[in-house]
């Protein structure tokens, strides 16, 4: 899952590019308005952590320009302690959730998957898909009860498909959504992941649309 964080504190920042990717996240850190809305035009992300207060062009400008294009990225903006008025606009702006400064990185990367989860349409922590078990928190497989044990590309690689199961991803949308800037992406690493993938869960259950992309099938049994 690739998130855009969006702060201009050097500190806080680095902090959270780097709880993130600790966490399992693939992250990208921009530390403006403006550098914020180019990678929004330009990259896939899962789900965005906005700062509010930011140089160039604020974080509100930000999310109503992205909300009025459309976009429909799940969205948590970060606000200062006692500034109640910022949090109400943000979320009548179109953000998903808020957490107040100083806040605990476990508790960011919580709502995020909590954001992701609700995004892909579930209530429920664990994604199932036909006899397949996903749980992002304990980042752990199974499947038919039996675990299965997977690196941690293949594990966001299913991830992704699991969270859009019964929909095409295209490779470039993959390679966007597990890859930040500067990681070196191999020309056919997505097709590995997906071959080593088949080889441990199955291969009827990942898809292939000839020209198209991967899918995982909504009821793959
Ligand atoms: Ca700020």
């Amino acid at each position: 899952m690739r998130i855009l964080i969006v702060e201009d504190h050097p500190v806080l920042g680095d902090a959270l590019h780097a709880s993130l990717r600790q966490g399992g996240f693939s992250a990208d850190w921009v530390q403006d308005g403006v550098a914020a809305e180019l990678a929004l035009q330009n990259e896939e992300f899962s789900a965005m952590v906005l700062d509010l207060g930011l140089p160039r062009r604020s974080g509100l400008e930000v999310l109503t320009a992205l909300r009025q294009r459309g976009g429909r990225l799940p969205v948590l903006i970060l606000t200062a302690r006692d500034n109640v008025e910022d949090r109400i606009k943000g979320l009548d702006a179109g953000a998903d959730d808020y957490l107040v400064k100083p806040f605990d990185m476990g508790e960011l990367a919580a709502r995020l998957r909590a954001l992701l989860r609700r995004s892909a349409g579930a209530a429920d922590p664990c994604l199932r898909v036909g006899d397949l078990l996903i749980d992002p928190v304990a980042r752990c497989v199974s499947l038919a009860g039996e675990d299965v044990s997977l690196s941690a590309h293949e594990f966001n690689l299913l991830h992704l498909l699991a969270l859009n199961a019964g929909r095409v991803l295209s490779r470039p949308q993959l390679e966007q959504q597990m890859y930040a800037w500067g990681e070196e992406v191999g020309s056919n690493t997505i097709e590995v992941f997906i071959h080593h993938l088949r080889r441990k869960i199955g291969a009827e259950r990942i898809r292939t649309v000839r020209g198209v992309g991967y899918m995982l099938p909504r009821e793959s049994a």
